[in-house]
């Protein structure tokens, strides 16, 4: 810290600078990423499209600390995350991070009350508090009647919000979603579309991957990646919400 500097902008959630990705060597490098920069403020909501092949989970893992750039850099609730040990790294992928993927990952043969739960098993939360936490969120995503259900017994579009719930429950400054509605039928995104719209007006943080504008038009604002680069980062009236505020943010 340097003594004497006060900071006027609020420590972004995310704060990635030109971050870069290879892909294997020689004649069969791919450059997934060449050189994204891009700050995420608390509160906002981004949707993240381009084609396939654009980039967008090698984005998404590595923002998910699930891999590792080849370089550049990356703050997450202002941990500078190329600079902390495994066990830092550990501790701010289950606390800081939630994750929810286009294929649920839950875990068969566990209800989805020990599903949600997981999370806080890893990061040594008591187990009554535990028992609430899981139950809270299981409620916040609308599935109180289905807690001792096991993934197979849970519609697709119900199991996506147990994984929403296992996302929410260690509550993180960050939720990230790859693709989260692409296995999903109309009602159940359409469900999943609402309860991310409900948390980002209570001002969760929200980076949403997407190739599909109907989803990204719920988002506040749209990134777009061609090839591994930003070519498009612009704010939108989200779905039946209030007029955008100025791109300056
Ligand atoms: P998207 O999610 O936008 O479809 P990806 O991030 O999955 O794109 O992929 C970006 C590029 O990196 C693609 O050309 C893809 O083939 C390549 N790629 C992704 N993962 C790997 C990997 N593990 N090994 C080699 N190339 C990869
Ligand atoms: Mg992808």
């Amino acid at each position: 810290m340097t003594a004497g500097l006060r900071v006027v902008e609020p420590t972004p959630v995310l704060r990635v600078r030109d971050l870069v990705k290879e892909y294997g060597e020689g004649d069969a490098r791919v450059r997934a990423l060449r050189g994204v920069s891009l700050d995420v403020q608390q509160g906002d909501y981004v949707a993240i499209m381009g084609a396939s092949g654009s980039g967008k989970s090698t984005l998404m893992n590595i923002l998910g600390c699930l891999d590792v750039p080849t370089s550049g850099t990356y703050l997450i609730d202002g941990a500078d995350v190329g600079r902390l040990d495994e066990r830092q790294l550990a501790i701010l992928r289950n606390r800081r991070v939630g994750f929810v993927f286009q294929s649920f990952n839950l875990i068969p043969r566990m209800s989805a009350l020990a599903n949600v739960e997981l999370p806080l098993v890893y990061g040594g939360v008591p187990q009554a508090e535990r028992r609430a936490r899981a139950l809270a969120a299981l409620e916040q995503v609308g599935l109180s009647d289905r807690v001792h259900h096991e993934p197979n017994q849970l519609s697709g579009g119900q199991q996506q919000r147990v994984a929403v719930a296992r996302a929410l429950v260690t509550a993180p400054a960050l939720l990230l979603a790859d693709e989260p509605t692409g296995n999903l039928d109309t009602a159940s995104t359409h469900d999943v579309l609402q309860i991310l719209d409900r948390l980002s007006e209570s001002g969760r943080t929200i980076v949403c991957i997407t190739h599909e504008d109907d989803v990204a038009a719920h988002a506040k604002r749209v990134v777009r990646l061609v090839d591994g680069e930003i070519v498009e980062d612009r704010r939108q009236a989200p779905v039946d919400g209030p007029p955008p505020r100025t791109a300056a943010g």
